[in-house]
Order: structure tokens, then sequence, then C-alpha cells
């Protein structure tokens, strides 16, 4: 592998065993395809609570593998509990993941089906683990909400963020993102399946408990054409098929919390 992972020919993920071992030889690796008739109901899955603070945003930046928007977590104050997690975890970023061209991108797949798009909300148990870092190498350490996006009408809901994507055209570039709701980007039902599984990035922890959401939300085509002007390294490589496969799921269980 080249030396530092990215999505490319030369250093993208069937590489990044070379340097994770874990990325071969883990039993919980992400993502996964969900199919859904081999999935299980569960009835004491709870709804989702997901209580943010639009004031803990605050800062978007280009980290070189995708665009983030970055959260104060010091505090208690931007939370999800409910469904597959005890306790409340808080809110540290979101991110997304997207193709080259329309209808393919996310990183789960449900029934042989890939969206165009997948949006990562990263929450870690700050009950339990001192730190994030701590929280990431634990096997219930962080909580990860997915949502696929599908390319259909304008979201106005994502207007914001992708006029600021200008500003982060390069790598490690990082302006200020403040009094945002992530909870505005969320479809109108939470409906979701959940797993065992891993960070889908180096170092690839199998420390998260997934929670993917059934339904899309929608991206135009010219807003989800934004996303792929944003750089990797430089104006040659321009960020896009920032995705990882499914990987084996390894005899693990599926839950639905819907009929
Ligand atoms: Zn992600």
């Amino acid at each position: 592998m080249s030396e530092s992972w990215g999505y490319g020919v030369d250093n993208g993920p069937v590489h990044w065993a070379d340097k994770f071992p874990v990325a071969k030889d883990g039993r919980r690796q992400s993502p996964i395809e969900i199919k859904n008739a081999e999935t299980k109901h569960d009835p004491a899955l709870t709804e989702l609570i997901l209580s943010y603070d639009p004031s803990t945003a605050k800062s978007l930046v280009n980290n070189g593998h995708s665009v983030q928007v970055d959260f104060d977590d010091s505090e208690e104050r931007s939370v999800l509990s409910g469904g597959p997690i005890q306790g409340k975890y808080r809110l540290r970023q979101f991110h997304l993941h997207w193709g080259a061209r329309d209808g393919h991108g996310s990183e789960h797949v449900v029934d042989g089906q890939a969206y165009s798009a997948e949006l990562h909300l990263v929450h870690w148990n700050a009950d339990k683990y001192e730190s994030f870092e701590l929280a990431a190498q634990a096997p219930d350490g962080l909580a990860v909400i997915g949502v696929f996006l599908q390319v259909a009408k304008h979201n106005p809901a994502l207007k914001r963020l992708i006029s600021s994507l200008d500003c982060v055209q390069e790598k490690c570039l990082r302006i200020e993102f403040n009094d945002f709701n992530p909870h505005t980007l969320l479809p109108p039902s939470l409906q979701f399946w959940t797993y065992l599984g891993s960070l889908t990035t180096p170092p690839l922890y199998e420390s998260v408990i997934w929670i993917v959401l059934k339904d899309p939300i929608h991206i135009s085509k010219e807003q989800i054409a934004r996303f792929r002007t944003l750089q990797f390294t430089g104006p040659d490589h321009l960020m896009k098929d920032n995705f990882r496969p499914p990987q084996p799921l390894n005899n693990r269980e599926v839950l639905r919390n819907f009929q």
C-alpha cells in the first residue's frame, strides 16, 4: 500500500489489510449487505431518540477522505438514546460517502441495491468511556446512524451544507459551521436495521453499534454533483467513490424494529 490509505487503485479498500489486519481477520467488519428477509424483527427495540443542540455544531472540514461536520462533545448536549443502545451516546461528527455516478456510492447495500450516498452520524459512549478515542476501540463504544441518499428531488435541508463545500475543496481546509441541527437531515420515519460492526475506514475498529435507517433521504442530481468537486489530495484526485464495499456477515444477526 502506498503511504496512506485512501480509495484509489494503490491505496483503496483491497489494500487496507496490509496495514490493518483486522480488515480481513475481523469477524464484525462493516459495511454489510442487508438482506431484509434474513433480518429479525425485535419488538424490544424502542424508538430512537435524537436530542441535538444546534449550537454544538462547530466546523466543516475536508479531511482528505470525506467532508465532515464536527460537534462540541465536551458536554452532554447532543445525544442519541433508545433503539439498540444503552444510555446516551454523544454526537461527535457526521460525514458522507458517495459515488462517482448516481446509483452507487453508499456503503451499506439493501437487497442488492446500493444508494448514491450514505450519511454517517457518529456518536460515542461517554457514560462508559473517558474519551472518543477510547470509545472508538471498545466493543460498545460507538453508535453510528447510517442514512441513505437517493438521487431524486432537491433537498432543502442539504442546501447550507452543500453551499459551504466551495470553502473546503482542498484537503485540510476547515471553516466554522455553527448552529446546525443534523436532525433536519433525517427522513420522517426512523425505522431501522441494527447490527454489531466496525468503522468503515482505517483503523477499522470493531466498536460500532450500527443503526441503518430503512428510508432514504433525497438529494438532487445537481446537489450530489457538488460533492464530487471536492478534492482527496489535489485537483487531479477528486473526492468520489469514497466508500468501502460490503464485508462478510459471519453469522451476525441483523435486527429490525419494524414488521
Ligand atoms: Zn462513514
